[in-house]
């Protein structure tokens, strides 16, 4: 078995993060190929934002998808797809689904090798529901206050639940605070705001 390079470290990552020459487009070395597993993952890692406190490389800006994307030799490829393909050796197109692990709650834009899976789209959708989310994470989840979208505060899923508990009806509760029931009912089966 063929040693194969070590194409990404924390080390390299922070490196580049404090680098404060001014970032050029990378361009493959004339003659070189574009598409070489080396060339790949340093522009992978230049265009990590910071690293996490959690460990995670976040990458610098999402697409519509909430993922991190390259294009590579003319296709758009997901960044955390194409680093899995890089550090398992496998064409990112053979890959099955790429699944984030990260110690800190999964991050869409986290392309750290070690945060990352491959597994079957059965197990991704499985792994969705177990960490309660069914739809393909849209941005850094954000959750219940720091949700700009948010209408509730901290006090407000306090009352919810203290008048819940007092034998409100969930509907009376959803008309007073100006939201749909089923997030009052989320909220009472603590699947919104678990940590409030
Ligand atoms: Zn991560």
């Amino acid at each position: 078995v063929k040693e194969r390079p070590i194409l990404f470290s924390g080390e390299m990552v922070k490196a580049i993060l404090a680098d404060t020459t001014p970032q050029r487009k990378l361009y493959a070395p004339r003659g070189a190929n574009p598409c070489a597993p080396e060339h790949l993952a340093l522009r992978v890692m230049r265009g990590i934002r910071e690293i996490s406190t959690t460990g995670c490389w976040i990458w610098g800006k999402s697409t519509s998808t909430g993922y991190g994307s390259l294009t590579v030799a003319g296709r758009n490829v997901r960044v955390h797809r194409l680093v899995l393909a890089l550090v398992s050796g496998k064409p990112e197109r053979d890959l099955d689904e790429v699944c984030h692990n990260c110690p800190g709650g999964d991050n869409p834009l986290c392309c750290n090798p070690d945060h990352l899976f491959e597994g079957t789209h059965g197990d991704n959708v499985r792994d969705a529901v177990a960490k309660g989310r069914l739809r393909p994470p849209v941005g850094p989840r954000l959750c219940g206050a720091d949700n700009p979208r948010s209408k509730l505060t901290h006090g407000a899923v306090a009352e919810i639940r203290a008048l819940l508990a007092a034998g409100e009806t969930q509907s009376t509760v959803a008309d007073r605070y100006s939201v749909s029931q089923s997030v009052i009912s989320l909220i009472h089966m603590g699947k919104r705001w678990a940590h409030a």
